[in-house]
């Protein structure tokens, strides 16, 4: 069998500590997965069951450590934000997964930045239009090396923290998931079959703001080390 064009090449994000590198099958986004976020976005902070959006694996912006990447300001828009997220990496597949084995089923974790094009998503949602133009374009999902669970243990707390330019925009803690991880991937696969290769950005913590050309945005989780773009 040959393919009549060259097929793209398989999105990765390096492992830490290592030469190995994980390819990403699938990105999952939850959305507004802390309270406060949730009311600065405009809407009330309950338990409804977690949401999700989805971003093409190819956005991913792999971010070797201690390294800044250049990511280019997006087009079409003049409210480009900022959103760091404990991301999921997923290693063990499956479908209805329980809450009490959904650990089993996590590779690892890292950082990365559910970067948005606010502007549009909120007129798409304002519209009840799917958010694809404001979430899910090229360059979206910058990520740093995913450390592996046998390594790191699962977290239920740790600081989540994103600066521009050193000052600090972004504080929260993991320990205020409105869904916690397990529950995520729980309330996920009944939706979608999770593979090997899936990634779950867990959702953002308050404080979402917009960037400019030549910011330097950092964030961190944890744990997990520090992430860094550069705004081109
Ligand atoms: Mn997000």
């Amino acid at each position: 069998m040959s393919y009549a064009i060259p097929p793209a090449s398989i999105p990765a994000v390096p492992v830490a500590d290592s030469t190995d590198s994980f390819p990403v099958r699938r990105i999952y986004c939850v959305g507004r997965n802390y309270a406060a976020h949730a009311r600065e976005m405009g809407s009330d902070p309950d338990r409804d069951p977690p949401f999700f959006f989805c971003k093409p694996a190819d956005a991913v912006v792999p971010v070797a450590q201690g390294s800044t990447v250049d990511v280019a300001y997006p087009p079409e828009t003049a409210n480009y934000h900022h959103e760091v997220e404990l991301v999921v990496a997923i290693g063990k597949g499956g479908r209805y997964i329980s809450i009490d084995s959904a650990n089993d089923h996590v590779w690892g974790y890292a950082v990365g930045f559910d970067m948005t094009r606010r502007d549009l998503q909120f007129a798409l949602r304002d519209k009840g239009r799917p958010w694809e133009l404001g979430k899910a374009f090229d360059q979206s999902a910058p990520i740093g090396p995913i450390v592996p669970a046998s390594r790191s243990g699962h977290p239920t707390a740790g600081k989540v923290w994103l600066t521009v330019n050193g000052k600090t925009k972004q504080e929260g803690d993991l320990a205020d998931l409105i869904w916690s991880v397990p529950e995520t991937i729980a309330h996920l696969s009944k939706y979608f079959e999770l593979l090997p290769g899936d990634l779950i950005f867990t959702g953002t913590p308050e404080g979402v703001g917009p960037v400019v050309r030549g910011d330097l945005v950092s964030g961190g989780v944890e744990g997990f080390g520090e992430l860094s773009i550069r705004i081109a």
